[in-house]
């Protein structure tokens, strides 16, 4: 039988997952998302040139592979057009794209809601990317969501809208201080979706049920890592839908014993956006300079262009993230990101309340960890270009082998550079 395999974030995302997507892309027939939605984005550099896609599947460049969003995503029904548009306005060819009539979709109140509490928040505030995330998982759970089957259903549609208006309006109005929303604006942008999204809604279901039963290779495509899991991450500074493998049977609709090979990506030192705890962090000139040399051209959100906060690789989150998503395999990159150091800390453990620990703790105690670190000696050395593992200089590969141990996971792939070919297999 043929896989599904999932690759996903270790960590609070941005590890490079878009990087190693399109490399497995290649032997896909399907290449799903299953989870997240505009509010995020994967950096990939291939012969078109380099992309920031946010809510399209990796797989959409390549003409063999079915590309899907899958019901689990929020679905922002403008940014896929716009993001389709950029593709063949590149001179890549029209993806193959299905989104899933289960789907459901951000609604316009959605990003107002998003921005308005953030100002209502203020000091406070979750650091959002006011992409209506948040909003949309709230309605979608307390049942007053829309799915993109039901924009083909006029009178129902109708009904519908002006029930959920009026008690969004109650909030603006009351709650927030702002302009109310009109029946017929939103009724205008719901039949423009309507036009969008015709050409790409299907019974994703089905296609995916046969697609299992046919023996098809199949790739799921998280967002963001672990610890911005809902329920597994650094709650409440996380994101509103979960980032785990685990939840791709549900995000996608394939039985969960199809998830055969889970590939948690990490990256050599760390990366975060947004507020919340992040014990390893670096400030100052050290950290700036790791900021401007990480990535492709600098550690800068892919979707906000936000700069990044950088630290310091941590063994106890990301042993704590492959845990959570179950994984078979790690892939590391963005290692010849760290070339130029003499020494590199590394995070091995956390102190807290004078003890020190190997488990992640929950938020609450988070708060008051501080890093254990210790200092491995760097290679001094360009390490692109590099194809094969033993090429690597011994203080690379001893990197490599003392974050493999710390984490307690074996690390199988090693990724020297943003480009599809910058990758080592490890045997
Ligand atoms: P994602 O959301 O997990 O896909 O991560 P992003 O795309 O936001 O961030 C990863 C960044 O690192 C992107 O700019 C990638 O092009 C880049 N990248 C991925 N792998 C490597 C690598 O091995 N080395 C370097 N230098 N950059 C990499």
């Amino acid at each position: 039988m043929k896989l599904v395999k999932a690759i996903v974030g270790a960590n609070w995302g941005d590890e490079g997952k878009g990087k190693i997507t399109d490399v497995f892309a290649a032997e896909s027939d399907f290449v799903i998302r299953f989870q997240g939605g505009s509010n995020a984005g994967h950096t990939i550099i291939n012969s078109y040139g380099k992309f920031a896609l946010h809510q399209i599947p990796s797989g959409v460049f390549h003409g063999h592979i079915t590309n899907i969003i899958g019901n689990g995503v929020a679905l922002n029904a403008d940014n896929l057009e716009k993001e389709v548009n950029e593709l063949v306005e590149r001179k890549v060819p029209r993806p193959k794209l299905y989104v899933s009539e289960r789907t459901q979709l951000v609604m316009p109140y959605h990003i107002l809601f998003d921005k308005y509490e953030e100002e209502r928040l203020a000091g406070k505030s979750f650091g959002s990317t006011k992409s209506g995330i948040a909003p949309f998982y709230s309605d979608k759970y307390a049942k007053i969501g829309f799915q993109v089957s039901e924009l083909y259903d006029e009178s129902y549609l109708k009904e519908k809208l002006k029930t959920v208006l009026e008690l969004k309006n109650v909030i603006l109005e009351h709650l927030y201080h702002k302009p109310t929303l009109s029946f017929d604006e939103v009724w205008e942008q719901l039949l423009k979706w309507r036009d969008i999204l015709e050409p790409y809604r299907t019974n994703v279901f089905s296609l995916l049920s046969n697609a299992v039963k046919e023996d098809k290779n199949i790739l799921l495509e998280g967002q963001l890592g672990s610890l911005k899991d809902t329920d597994f991450g650094i709650y409440p500074m996380v994101t509103s839908s979960s980032t785990l493998a685990g939840f791709g049977a549900v995000g996608a609709g394939i039985p969960p014993w199809a998830i055969k090979e889970i590939v948690a990506v990490t990256k050599a030192y760390s990366s975060a956006v947004g507020a919340g705890e992040f014990v390893s962090e670096i400030f100052g000139e050290t950290g700036d300079e790791l900021r401007r040399r990480g990535g492709d051209g600098g550690e800068y959100g892919a979707t906000t262009g936000r700069p990044r906060r950088m630290g310091w690789f941590d063994c106890v989150a990301t042993r704590y993230g492959c845990i959570a998503q179950g994984a078979t395999n790690v892939a590391i990159t963005c290692l010849d990101v760290l070339s130029y150091l003499d020494e590199i800390p590394v995070c091995v453990a956390y102190e807290l309340d004078g003890k020190e620990s190997r488990d992640f703790p929950v938020t609450c105690e988070l708060g008051k960890a501080k890093p254990v670190l210790q200092k491995l000696k760097g290679w001094g050395t360009d390490i692109r270009g590099i194809k094969s593992y033993e090429d690597l200089p011994a203080n690379a590969r001893a990197y490599v082998e003392f974050i493999e141990e710390q984490i307690g996971y074996r690390i199988g792939i090693v990724s020297n550079g943003p480009g599809r070919d910058d990758i080592i297999y490890r045997r």
